[in-house]
């Protein structure tokens, strides 16, 4: 699904958050918004996936009003930065949620999302865990459940804020490798939110690089690292994270 944005803005009281956000996210695309603490990455994110409201400006998924329809319509995978699992709920159950709560009308069949759960907790190798609770699970293993949960419902737009953030470098590592493989492997567009230089230019197509509510610079390594745009993207790609 392609996305495009224009002329978004958001303030939080006296806080201009976004100060007039364009952007185009082609279909398929695995796109980083990179920036410092405070420039706006997960604000941006919540009003795609509908959990935040813009003051002002246009968001289309292809070609489509988004901000016309409800957020339970967009059909998101939403990855949040400290998982967010359910905790009286066993892996296969939490997995499962986002299918099991749709209206009935539209809720396939409990077989059906047990089929769909069982092949998800394969292709994210959890399958061992289906009846472990989220505090028997390590940050990685949280983390790929909170994946699962987010690909259950087969998302138009797959939405990650700082997905590794609480990991340890090690892990990091690893499971960029594999969010790369789930996304050639799904094809979803997929943004995620990242402070993390390394992880942004490594896993993504391209870098948006965010600053005080601003699109700094979009590009990908080599033109953010050789040609940075303003004197604020140099400074920051200068700094050490
Ligand atoms: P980032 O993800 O780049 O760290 P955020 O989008 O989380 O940035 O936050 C941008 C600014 O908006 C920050 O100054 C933050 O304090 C403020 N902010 C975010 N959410 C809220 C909120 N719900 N109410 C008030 N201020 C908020």
């Amino acid at each position: 699904m392609s996305i495009t944005i224009a002329g978004m803005t958001k303030r939080f009281d006296r806080t201009e958050v976004l100060r007039g956000i364009d952007l185009s996210v082609e279909a398929g695309e695995l796109l980083a918004l990179l920036g410092p603490s405070g420039s706006g990455k997960t604000t941006l994110l919540k009003i795609i996936a509908g959990l935040e409201w813009p003051d002002a400006g246009q968001l289309r998924v292809e070609g489509q009003d988004w901000l016309q329809l409800a957020a339970r319509d967009r059909r998101i995978g939403f990855v949040f930065q400290n998982y967010a699992l359910f905790p009286h709920m066993r892996v296969r159950d939490n997995i499962a949620f986002g299918l099991s709560v749709r209206p009935r009308a539209d809720r396939p069949a409990k077989a059906q999302i047990a089929a769909t759960v069982d092949e998800l907790m394969a292709f994210l190798q959890i399958d061992h865990l289906a009846d472990r609770y989220p505090a028997q699970l390590s940050g990685g293993q949280r983390q790929r459940v909170a994946l699962g949960r987010a690909l259950a419902i087969q998302p138009r737009v797959l939405l990650l804020d700082e997905p590794f953030g609480a990991l340890d470098a090690a892990i990091r590592r690893d499971l960029r490798r594999w969010l790369r493989s789930v996304h050639e492997a799904t094809g979803s567009t997929t943004i995620f939110v990242t402070h993390d230089q390394e992880e942004a230019f490594e896993l993504a197509d391209r870098v948006v690089v965010m600053g005080d509510g601003r699109i700094a610079q979009i590009g990908d390594a080599d033109q953010i690292h050789d040609h940075p745009a303003t004197p604020f993207v140099a400074r920051f790609m200068g700094a050490t994270v």
